[in-house]
């Protein structure tokens, strides 16, 4: 994000995401915290070209998204980018091949026809194989995270963002699905984690925190906390990221 911030336009006018230059690198792990109300799904949704600031720039792999029309931004997303959300946002009496499969319905990328193995894929490697037609209202909550997960990877998307993933699991559940995030970090996967639990915030390799719409980079091992806004250039000619 270059400069990225978003204001709504209210009545009152809302400054939900101050100017804030961050660089998430490919295959990082970074986390969210903040208080409720700080802006911190506003950063995800714009990271995840959802939402376009209304002031800087977001770049994906450095491609400008806020100057690609609606659709070019809507098939960059589809192609690279999966979302997983508190509330699992499931159809209810839809089989949990067929919630994967409603992901895809309309992803430009995917042929009809190869929705079904793709689906059935990554609920295999959510753990999930052998409840692939299970209705959500027969699933736990944790499982039900899962087939979200699912979705969310079923078109091998390059960045994963997830707003509070655990909010809505108990303990144990949770843990089996941040260690499945883990793994998916293993592989490669870049993720940014929203997450009010301590210990979901130690997972990540890097911890960003928000506050009033200000966003702080706290680095593992580093300095205790690094404002995160800038407005200058580096020396060195470089954006001036985190
Ligand atoms: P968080 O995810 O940290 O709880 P949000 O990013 O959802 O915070 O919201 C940041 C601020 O923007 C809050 O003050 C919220 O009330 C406000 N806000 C969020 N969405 C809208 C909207 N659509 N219109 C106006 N204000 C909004
Ligand atoms: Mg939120």
């Amino acid at each position: 994000m270059r400069g990225a911030a978003l204001t709504y336009a209210g009545p009152p006018p809302v400054e939900a995401l101050k100017p804030c230059h961050i660089r998430i690198h490919p295959g990082e792990y970074v986390t969210i915290t903040g208080p409720s109300g700080s802006g911190k799904s506003t950063f995800l949704n714009i990271a995840g070209l959802l939402d376009a600031p209304t002031q800087g720039t977001c770049l994906l792999n450095g491609t400008d998204t806020t100057t690609l029309s609606e659709r070019d931004r809507t098939a960059l997303r589809g192609g690279r980018i999966g979302f997983v959300f508190q509330s699992f946002h499931l159809v209810p009496h839809r089989s949990a091949v067929e919630n994967v499969m409603l992901g895809m319905l309309y992803n430009p990328a995917v042929a009809r026809h190869e929705r079904t193995a793709l689906a059935r894929d990554a609920l295999v490697r959510v753990g999930l194989g052998h409840r692939l037609n299970a209705v959500p209202t027969r699933l736990s909550g944790g499982e039900c995270q899962r087939v979200a997960i699912a979705r969310a990877l079923a078109t091998a998307p390059s960045l994963l963002l997830c707003d509070e993933p655990t909010g809505n699991l108990d303990t144990a559940t949770a843990a089996a699905v941040l260690d499945l995030l883990d793994a998916l970090h293993q592989d490669g996967m870049t993720l940014v984690v929203i997450t009010h639990a301590p210990e979901v915030a130690d997972r990540g390799d890097r911890r960003l925190h928000i506050r009033d719409g200000e966003v702080s980079d706290i680095r593992r091992g580093g300095p205790d906390s690094t404002r995160a806004t800038h407005t200058a250039a580096e020396p060195n000619g470089a954006a001036p990221c985190a």
